[in-house]
């Protein structure tokens, strides 16, 4: 494992724990250690790349089938049928872990939280 490898790249290893949500041979989702809401799940590709524009299209279809299916079941989770979807790219649009993620955030008025997210 190289010195940059993310908290996810020690996830794909097995060398952290998660809360396995979803996984199939090129996806991987879990749920945030910190959560927005309770559910709040990452998707991540299996391919390591820090930002969307660089995945290969086999990763990124596999993230789009992938998705609809993990809304679904954190839908079914969590009781809500509102949610979001958020996909931070570089350090200025909030992105802290250089690994692609999806997040998905059922949407629960929780901890005062009672807005809709948006960036900035
Ligand atoms: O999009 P951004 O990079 O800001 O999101 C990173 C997410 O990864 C955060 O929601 C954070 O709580 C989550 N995280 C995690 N497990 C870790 C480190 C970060 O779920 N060990």
């Amino acid at each position: 494992m190289s010195d940059t490898a993310t908290v996810f790249d020690k996830i794909l290893d097995g060398e952290l724990p998660c809360h396995r949500v979803y996984e199939d041979e090129h996806v991987l989702a879990f749920l945030d250690i910190s959560p927005l809401a309770p559910g709040h799940t990452l998707v991540i590709p299996k391919q390591r790349k820090a930002f969307l524009h660089e995945l290969d299209d086999e990763y990124a279809a596999a993230i789009g089938r992938a998705l609809p299916r993990i809304a679904r079941a954190v839908m079914a989770a969590s009781g809500v049928d509102q949610y979001n979807v958020l996909q931070n790219n570089g350090r200025g649009a909030h992105q802290a872990v250089f690994h692609v993620h999806f997040h998905v955030i059922p949407k629960i008025e929780h901890r005062g939280l009672g807005i809709s997210w948006r960036p900035g």
